[in-house]
């Protein structure tokens, strides 16, 4: 499949992205009985992670949004930017960011400088996908969906130059 200028090959489908979803709201709502976590969503690529993940999230929590931007095209820039903050109060209350791919993790370390400037209670982090090998990070993510070798993909909320977002399964840069 083309998108823009490259060429994308399919690589997990739709469904066994919804079961690993399925898998870490449960372990998240195994971790928070009697609590109202606040999810907060990392804009845009985390849209449809969050919207399945509060599907099968079956206790009270909260849902809101924060955007940050560090990838033109397919490398990171290393620039990361908060671009739209959490509106809500977040004294006193259960964080869980929800992120759709953590790649060198400086996204990831961005989010931690933001949260740890407030007052919060607790602060975990949850994404989608993770690549392994490229992450250099010292923080241990708390919840991880599913597994990434590093190549680059698109799909499931994910883009490349803004396109491909809409597609419900995920693609792999084809190796031409
Ligand atoms: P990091 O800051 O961890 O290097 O990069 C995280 C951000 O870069 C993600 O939130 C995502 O927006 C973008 N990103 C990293 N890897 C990929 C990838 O394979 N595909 C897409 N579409 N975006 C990626
Ligand atoms: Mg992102």
């Amino acid at each position: 499949m083309r998108i823009a200028d490259l060429e994308f090959e399919p690589f997990l489908d739709q469904s066994e992205i919804e079961s690993a979803i399925e898998r870490v709201a449960k372990e998240v709502a195994d971790d928070y009985l009697n609590k109202t976590p606040l999810f907060v969503g990392v804009l845009n690529g985390s849209f449809r992670f969050v919207s399945e993940f509060i599907k099968h999230y079956p206790q009270s929590c909260e849902v809101s949004f924060v955007k940050l931007s560090s990838y033109q095209g397919l490398s990171s820039t290393g620039i990361v930017e908060t671009l739209l903050d959490v509106s809500e109060s977040v004294e006193g209350r259960d964080i869980v960011v929800l992120e759709d791919i953590i790649d060198s993790g400086r996204t990831l370390q961005e989010l931690i400088h933001l949260f740890s400037a407030q007052n919060i209670s607790s602060f975990a982090i949850a994404t989608l996908f993770f690549k392994p090998s490229k992450y250099k990070k010292e923080y241990q993510i708390n919840y991880k969906a599913i597994d990434l070798p590093d190549e680059f993909v698109v799909g499931y909320g994910l883009d490349y130059k803004e396109k491909g977002r809409e597609l419900n399964d995920l693609y792999i840069l084809k190796n031409s």
